[in-house]
């Protein structure tokens, strides 16, 4: 059995752009540059930003955290990002989800410039995806792309189930691993609530991507021998006996998963890396878009 350790896949994609971001000021011009807002003081978002914020200056680019109170108004949140859209400093924008609920999420990710889209949610992102157009990629779906480069793992012709259909996860991670890409060519099921024999299905997949946020809902009975699983679920589990009194839980049931499947990850330490991952590459993009003049809004 193979990890798929997030740590070091992501380590490689970190230190390619270390060096990309050494000769851009070798060069005599500015690092990229992420700005990211977060609306309340939600734990797990809490945690996610300061992970992205940490990793951006980890490999030299550029960072600017914006707080909102909880209650900020869905109008003021709007103008700061046509604020950032038009400033010239700043090359990706990303709103940390989920929003509080008088807000709606889709006039918030409408109104980033899809230029600077950098966690690929734009409808325009969206669609330029479905069609084999170069774009911003969704983080997660990108990061997991990357992790199935970096270990090289065969998925033309093999059967992948996606468990989940969500925006951000499922839906693009289907249409990434049903593309004609080097890293695609698959055939897909795509698996929801209201699949149903879902264990019949998964039996079949050659690789699984676990993505439904239910902590250990993959069991070995599942799995067929030799699959590559991806858990893309991460969930807190409240624990009296752990620190922080919760632990992070993945949609895998890892130990008894790992006795059948041929490559595996982590949670944590594999496809929560590579996301960030992913978003350092689209913020590179963003920066590289912005040097051909399609930065700004028009
Ligand atoms: P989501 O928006 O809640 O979507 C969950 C999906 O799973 C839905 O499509 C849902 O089906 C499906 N689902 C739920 N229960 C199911 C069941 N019993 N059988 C089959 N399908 C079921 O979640 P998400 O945002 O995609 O996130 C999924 C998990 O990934 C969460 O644990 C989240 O924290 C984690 N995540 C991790 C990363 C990372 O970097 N590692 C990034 C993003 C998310 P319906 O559509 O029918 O409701």
């Amino acid at each position: 059995m193979m990890l798929l350790d997030g740590k070091i896949a992501s380590q490689a994609v970190k230190e390619s752009l270390k060096t990309t971001v050494h000769q851009l000021l070798m060069d005599g011009k500015p690092a990229p540059h992420l700005a990211a807002i977060l609306v309340g003081t939600n734990g797990a978002s809490e945690t996610y930003v300061a992970s992205k914020v940490k990793n951006c200056e980890e490999i030299g680019f550029r960072s600017s955290l914006i707080r909102m109170e909880e209650s900020i108004e869905e109008a003021l949140l709007l103008d700061k990002i046509y604020e950032l859209n038009n400033d010239a400093a700043i090359d990706g924008i990303l709103v940390q989800l989920p929003l509080p609920k008088h807000i709606s999420e889709a006039k918030v990710i409408e109104a980033i410039n899809p230029a600077k889209d950098v966690d690929g949610f734009h409808p325009i992102s969206v669609g330029k995806l479905v069609q084999g157009l170069e774009t911003f990629i969704p983080a997660t779906p990108y990061g997991i792309m990357l992790m199935l480069e970096h270990f090289n793992i065969e998925t033309k012709g093999k059967h992948a189930v996606v468990i989940g259909r969500s925006n951000i996860v499922g839906r693009p991670m289907s249409i990434l691993l049903s593309s004609n890409l080097k890293h695609g060519n698959c055939t897909v099921t795509l698996c929801h609530s209201h699949t149903p024999n879902l264990k019949e299905i998964c039996l079949q997949g050659d690789i699984i991507i676990a993505a439904l946020g239910r902590p250990e809902f993959v069991k070995a009975d599942m799995v067929k021998e030799g699959a590559v699983v991806i858990d893309v679920g991460i969930t807190r589990v409240e624990d009296p006996t752990a620190k922080k009194g919760f632990r992070i839980k993945g949609d895998v049931a890892f130990d008894e998963v790992s006795t059948k499947a041929s490559a595996i990850t982590p949670v944590p330490g594999g496809v929560g890396l590579m996301t960030i991952a992913g978003l350092l590459k689209n913020t590179l993009q963003a920066y590289g878009l912005k040097a051909e003049g399609l930065g700004q809004k028009a």
